[in-house]
């Protein structure tokens, strides 16, 4: 549908749910512009390029339940923007001190984006108007030169000198971690007050990257009773470059939160040592770092799928609502642009 005046939407954070309902509105219409801090598009389906290999830092693999997005996962197959993952994959409890092993149940499909989880956010990226290094600090609702009241965001760039202005939109999204979207949403204080009371909880991340193959006798691990709740070999999954031997290490969500404020070379080291435990790995990586994600998923859940005020002109959307998943954040995504759309009618 194309119209003279088509109605507008600035969508703040360009993750999946934010990438999510902007190509919904902007298929049903609307004129969209997205902004996010970071480089690039996809929040934390992170893949982080080094000189030491290629990592899926953030989001490891999804599932898919809801049809809606079971859709979109064939789609990103069929296109070869994403594949089936089959690791060998065990559960590993150190409640002991050693490690136990179990097999973990099977039954569950699980994807990743090919040759990279990044993959996905820029497909979903496609045809849309991005402004990447753009972090915006403040989204203010007033009357336009019509009467009618509009959007202006406020943004600053890499360095932190103030863009220029943006304004004109009639909606507003913001698509990202609550503590953060709380603080764009003061202009709709039910919305901010409905972030304000879902929190968010850390996660710290290693990449590690060995000189020599580590035979682990598996590629991805569940672990429980150790600072770490997640391991996996990075080139295990489909289309990866396997020249390089690359672990992503995740920690537990009560000890991420222990170690919020440590020094980042302080938990690489208690990180490598649990992996060493859990592994047996005789050699250190060559190369290891730290990576804290700050909000890695919410700490509470909700049965909301978005929030949304349909008078204020705004909504919010993000895995904090819909589920701590990947899946949860495009729902929550097209569950808002569907909310914006019934609205603008
Ligand atoms: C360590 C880790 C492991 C995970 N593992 C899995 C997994 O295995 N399977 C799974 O399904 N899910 C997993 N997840 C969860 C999954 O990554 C998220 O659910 C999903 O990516 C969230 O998308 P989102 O759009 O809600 O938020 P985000 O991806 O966080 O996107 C928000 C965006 O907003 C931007 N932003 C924030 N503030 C501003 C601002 N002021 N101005 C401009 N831009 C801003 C950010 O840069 C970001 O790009 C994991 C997450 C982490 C951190």
């Amino acid at each position: 549908m194309t119209q003279p005046n088509p109605p507008s939407a600035a969508i703040i954070g360009a993750g999946l749910s934010g990438l999510c309902c902007a190509r919904s509105l902007q298929d049903a219409g609307f004129r969209v512009r997205l902004f996010d801090k970071s480089r690039g598009v996809g929040g934390r389906m992170a893949t982080r390029r080094t000189d030491h290999g290629v990592f899926d830092h953030g989001a490891q693999y999804f599932t898919a339940r809801d049809p809606r997005f079971r859709a979109m996962v064939a789609q990103w197959v069929a296109q070869g923007a994403a594949a089936p993952w089959t690791p060998a994959l065990v559960a590993i409890d150190m409640a002991s001190g050693a490690p136990v092993r179990s097999a973990v149940g099977e039954g569950t499909t699980r994807h990743v984006g090919v040759p990279t989880m990044n993959r996905i956010a820029r497909l979903l990226a496609e045809g849309l108007d991005i402004r990447t290094g753009s972090t915006v600090v403040a989204a203010r609702r007033g009357p336009a030169s019509g009467g009618q009241l509009q959007w202006t965001v406020d943004a600053v760039d890499g360095e932190g000198a103030a863009l220029a202005p943006e304004g004109g939109f009639d909606w507003l999204v913001a698509a990202m971690p609550s503590p953060q979207a709380a603080t764009l949403l003061g202009d709709v204080p039910a919305l901010q007050a409905g972030a304000r009371s879902l929190p968010m909880v850390p996660c710290w991340a290693v990449l590690a990257t060995f000189d020599a193959p580590l035979d682990a006798g598996f590629d991805a691990a569940f672990v429980n009773g150790s600072p770490l709740t997640w391991i996996a070999r990075n080139g295990a999954k489909p289309g990866r470059d396997t020249a390089r031997e690359c672990w992503v290490l995740h920690a537990a969500r009560d000890w991420s939160e222990s170690m919020l404020e440590a020094p980042a070379e302080a938990v690489c080291a208690r990180m490598l040592e649990a992996f060493r435990r859990i592994t047996g790995a005789a050699t250190a990586p060559a190369i290891a770092r730290a990576h804290r994600w700050r909000y890695s998923g919410p700490g509470a859940t909700t049965d909301l799928t978005c929030l949304f005020d349909a008078q204020g002109g705004a909504g919010a959307c993000g895995d904090w609502l819909a589920g701590a998943r990947v899946e949860g954040a495009c729902l929550s995504g097209l569950e808002l642009a569907g909310r914006i759309l019934a609205a603008a009618r």
